[in-house]
């Protein structure tokens, strides 16, 4: 994870905007690299978003550079999701799910992974 992954901030970014606390939101994990905090519209019992920190706006835009942070955060989802409280799989498990682009259903142009989990039914998905 190089120094420039950090530097690229969107001044009109929701996301960035959540990173930088001047948009509030309930922390589910955070460190250097990302952050995580529960959605704000769940459609699950456990549903989280994981985000890097840089403003990178979707899986279209990742490459081989992002090898570091995209194994730093899938590595991360099994261990949030059972803190958040997702049963163990494979009688639990969860959805792990990224929208990319307008046909993909992508509305906030901020890389994010989506975590839902928990008893059903769900509200969707
Ligand atoms: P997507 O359609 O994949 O771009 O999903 C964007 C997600 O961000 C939706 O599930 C929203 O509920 C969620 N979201 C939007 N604004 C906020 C916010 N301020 N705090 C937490 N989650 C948010
Ligand atoms: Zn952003």
């Amino acid at each position: 994870m190089s120094e420039h992954t950090h530097s690229a901030h969107d001044p009109n970014c929701i996301f960035c905007k959540i990173v930088a606390k001047q948009i509030p939101s309930k922390a589910v994990y955070e460190d250097e690299h990302v952050y995580a905090f529960h959605d704000i519209n769940p459609w699950a019992p456990v549903h989280f978003l994981l985000i890097p920190k840089a403003h990178i706006p979707s899986m279209a835009h990742i490459g081989s550079e992002h090898g570091a942070l995209m194994g730093h955060m899938m590595a991360l989802v099994p261990k949030l999701a059972l803190q958040e409280g997702c049963n163990p799989y494979p009688e639990g498990g969860y959805r792990l799910v990224t929208n990319t682009g307008v046909e993909g259903g992508q509305e906030v142009h901020h890389l994010h992974f989506h975590v839902m989990g928990g008893p059903r039914p769900w509200l969707r998905g």
